[in-house]
């Protein structure tokens, strides 16, 4: 349908939509945004798990094709029994289930160089006026890190973090703990040992046979310097993305805050955005019924990213259901990032349609990219985000 056609079609909205919009033709706005996160000491907290701060920085190993979901339901199941059980088997004096947490100051300099503290930066004695005065410039955030110790005893001559995992593989043939598995005890230890300002710490990993419930320790004692040279080995991975993600934050909101509607309006079609705008702005559910050419997808696209620029949002999904409206959508955000809005978007393909082999086989015996696919994973992400706007099969297969 041309636009001449489009001109006579009505748009229907379904719902009533009100709401604040500026009334001026290519402004969205709302209320100011909370500010330039290097403007206050009080800045972003990124909040984290202990177990997902090791499993995404420390993963590892091949893609294996995984057992059914009923299994893995069950095994969780068992896990939590077992682990119940053998917390209760370590009598009154073994404390189970205990929170640590722990906020550490992150600064980040113009050239990236990660600088991590216990307290914050402008009120520490250790850090001296200048470097303070540098630290202004800096990026600034607080990491806050969280997690439950499965156990802490004492073994009569100090005490021990326990961490239990309940697996079905053979616990006897194993030469060590799983490095992940170890990582997250070595964490607690960690929180623990600085909390209680101890020297020393033992760390223990208990596995656990599910269907014998045989059980096989591992232990090992290190100190609170050892284990805070290897944590802030890992926090500064982390903090890495964290920096990253702020920096683009940052620049990808300012952009879009400059970004204006790219075409004339067709008739209807300013209605059409400031609903869109308005329905997420009130997390409010939208129905549109339009003809063909009024322009719903740059209708849609655009409030959808304005609002990602004002912070109501920060993911949007487009989902269509043929490929010749995947190619508009994707040409959509082409023009968009022509007006120098930095956007960062992905086009999801079926496994089978990316796949290098003719049959997906997602294992290490039958695909090279299974095999250490989690040893390069973070690298590889990093570098695409880093290097990469548009995400998609075309930069998957290179
Ligand atoms: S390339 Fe194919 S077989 Fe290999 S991991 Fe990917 S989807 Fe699985």
């Amino acid at each position: 349908m041309g636009q001449r056609d489009t001109e006579k079609a009505s748009i229907k909205t379904s719902g009533r939509i009100s709401g604040k919009y500026p009334e001026t033709s290519h402004e969205i706005s709302k209320s100011p945004s909370t500010g330039h996160p290097e403007a206050t000491e009080e800045i972003f907290v990124n909040k984290i798990s202990v177990r997902n701060l090791v499993e995404f920085i420390l993963r590892s190993g091949d893609i294996t094709t995984s057992g059914s979901g009923l299994r893995d339901t069950e095994a969780m199941q068992e896990g939590t029994r077992i682990h119940q059980k053998l917390q209760r088997r370590m009598g009154s004096r073994y404390q189970a289930e205990v929170s640590l947490s722990s906020e550490f100051f992150i600064a980040a300099d113009s050239e990236d160089r990660i600088h991590i503290s216990n307290t914050n930066f402008s009120e520490s004695a250790d850090v001296p006026p200048q470097k303070k005065k540098e630290m202004q410039k800096s990026l600034r955030f607080r990491i806050l890190l969280e997690g439950r110790a499965d156990g802490i005893f004492s073994d009569g001559t100090g005490m021990v973090i326990d961490e239990i995992k309940s697996v079905y593989k053979d616990i006897f043939s194993m030469k060590e703990p799983v490095p992940v598995h170890l990582a997250q005890a070595l964490c607690y230890a960690y929180l623990y040992a600085k909390q209680k300002q101890l020297q020393e710490i033992g760390v223990r990993m208990t596995y656990c046979h599910i269907p014998t419930e045989k059980v096989r320790y591992f232990t090992e004692h290190r100190t609170l310097k050892e284990l805070e040279r290897w944590f802030y080995r890992l926090l500064r991975e982390y903090a890495k993305w964290c920096v990253w993600q702020l920096r683009w934050k940052e620049a990808r909101n300012s952009s879009v805050k400059k970004l204006r509607f790219p075409f004339s309006y067709r008739p209807g079609q300013e209605d059409l955005v400031k609903s869109v705008y308005v329905s997420i702005s009130r997390k409010k559910r939208l129905y549109i019924e339009a003809p063909t050419g009024v322009g719903k997808t740059i209708s849609t696209v655009f409030p959808a990213v304005k609002s990602i620029g004002e912070e109501l949002t920060e993911k949007i999904f487009y989902l269509t259901a043929k490929t010749v409206t995947r190619t508009v959508a994707e040409e959509t955000f082409s023009i968009l990032e022509k007006k120098k809005t930095f956007l960062k978007y992905v086009t999801i393909t079926a496994k089978e349609k990316i796949c290098i082999l003719e049959k997906p086989a997602c294992n290490p015996e039958s695909c090279e990219r299974a095999k250490g696919h989690f040893d390069r994973i973070n690298d590889a992400m990093y570098d695409l985000l880093t290097h990469e706007n548009h995400i998609s099969r075309e930069c998957i297969i290179d």
